[in-house]
């Protein structure tokens, strides 16, 4: 049995470059987390070996019993952490867990609302690309121009013309509270199911930060490697046992065949972290960071979509320093600042170049930034983007590398994996 680094140099040369990335990297993408070691441990494990189609005790398979304990433990986490009735931790991924809800509860063709992508919805809540747009009727709703929030009476007024089935709310890209009471109202006036999809909250909503959707969605999902801090893959979670053959059946056998179980184990860890009292104060620090980061980027210049944060990310308008989306992002990069380009709404140019970063706090609080290292933050990315807006390529070689050399001390002073 011979070590990766002697059966496989090559990968393993690049897991230890990846692993070198991230020691040295502000990681700013919203959607990304630093797991622990034990979430590692657990899915870098022998159950990566086992079939176990079906559920805990009802299984296709033989030889089911430790990965039943692994499975059992992480729903009855699940449940207690988000105070739900049931929960489906088998989901692959967060794409998955909401191809599931709409397997389960839509036929191909229905109408179902969700919030514009280019408003911060997700492709998987009806983009024409997706196969929620290709095989259901989307009808979007989006944010007001003046201040870039949803209204909630136009969101009801379309919801009486377009009568949808189900009702999508949540995103990857809103930076304000969701009022999930009045979603559920106007989804009750129509005769609509909720769904609420928590991927980018869901680890405010368990450090009890966020209002929780769980009370009022007939189904809730959410991705379990964002802000939630776990190995990648979806968690649903409902009330109403009436529901309950409906999810998991769209789960196995409608959608997957045998489930992830060492993936399972790692979620069963991450939550178990997430019921432990320090992660509220992770989940306090995240949303105070956001806003420290927030204003940071205001103070040197930039708009903030919406004008702030109630959560663990921003949309940085770039348009008063006359940037776009993507040289910003290139150039930040160069500058060990990862953040990805992100279309703001009603934006005018295209997917591709974008006059938006999207700038998010929850993997840099994890190794320990605080206010202090989030203003930092917030000069550094100012003065790579100031420099990039006076250069005729969009590149600024020598302020890149200075800062990249600050982004060095920084992150050595908050090391990860040691
Ligand atoms: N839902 C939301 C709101 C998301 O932001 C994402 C991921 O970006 C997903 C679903 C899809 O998750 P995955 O990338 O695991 O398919």
């Amino acid at each position: 049995t011979a070590s990766l680094e002697q059966a496989d140099p090559e990968i393993a040369a690049a897991i230890k470059g990846e692993l070198g990335r991230q020691r040295h990297e502000v990681e700013l993408i919203a959607s990304e987390n630093i797991v622990s070691r034990a979430v590692l441990e657990a899915q870098g494990s022998v159950m990566t070996n086992k079939y176990a189609e079906g559920y805990p005790g009802a299984r296709y398979y033989g030889g089911c019993e430790w990965v039943d304990v692994a499975e059992n433990l992480a729903i009855d986490r699940a449940k207690k952490l988000f105070g739900a009735k049931f929960a489906n931790v088998q989901p692959n991924s967060g794409s998955q867990m909401n191809q599931a809800v709409f397997l389960a509860l839509l036929q191909p063709g229905d109408t179902f609302m969700g919030l514009d992508l280019a408003a911060g919805g997700h492709l998987t809540h009806g983009s024409p690309v997706n196969m929620s747009g290709k095989w259901f009727k989307a009808a979007h709703y989006t944010v007001r121009r003046e201040d870039q929030i949803i209204d909630m009476d136009a969101v009801q007024k379309q919801a009486e013309e377009v009568k949808p089935k189900l009702i999508v709310a949540g995103g990857s890209a809103y930076s304000r509270a969701w009022d999930f009471k009045r979603f559920r109202e106007i989804a009750d006036s129509v005769g609509a199911y909720l769904l609420v999809d928590m991927a980018h909250f869901a680890g405010l909503v368990a450090g009890g930060v966020h209002a929780s959707p769980v009370p009022h969605a007939h189904i809730t999902t959410t991705t379990t490697h964002k802000s939630l801090r776990g190995p990648r893959g979806g968690l649903m979670l409902w009330n109403d046992e009436a529901l309950t053959k409906k999810f998991n059946s769209a789960i196995f056998p409608g959608l997957q065949g045998g489930p992830l179980m060492h993936v399972i184990a790692a979620k069963a860890v991450a939550f178990g972290e997430a019921l432990r009292p320090d992660f509220k104060v992770y989940a306090k620090n995240v949303v105070e960071n956001a806003k420290a980061l927030a204003e940071a980027m205001k103070s040197h210049g930039f708009d903030i979509v919406s004008g702030g944060t109630d959560n663990h990310l921003m949309l940085v308008d770039l348009r008063p320093k006359g940037l776009k989306g993507n040289a910003s992002e290139k150039a930040l990069v160069r500058a060990a600042i990862t953040c990805n380009k992100n279309g703001i709404p009603f934006d005018p140019e295209s997917p591709f170049v974008t006059s938006g970063i999207r700038l998010g706090t929850p993997a840099a609080t994890t190794r320990g930034f605080g206010v202090a290292e989030f203003q930092q933050v917030g000069g550094m990315i100012a003065e790579v983007l100031n420099a990039i807006a006076q250069s005729d390529d969009g590149k600024a070689p020598l302020v890149e590398a200075a800062i990249k050399e600050r982004v060095k001390a920084l992150t050595d002073r908050f090391p990860i994996y040691q």
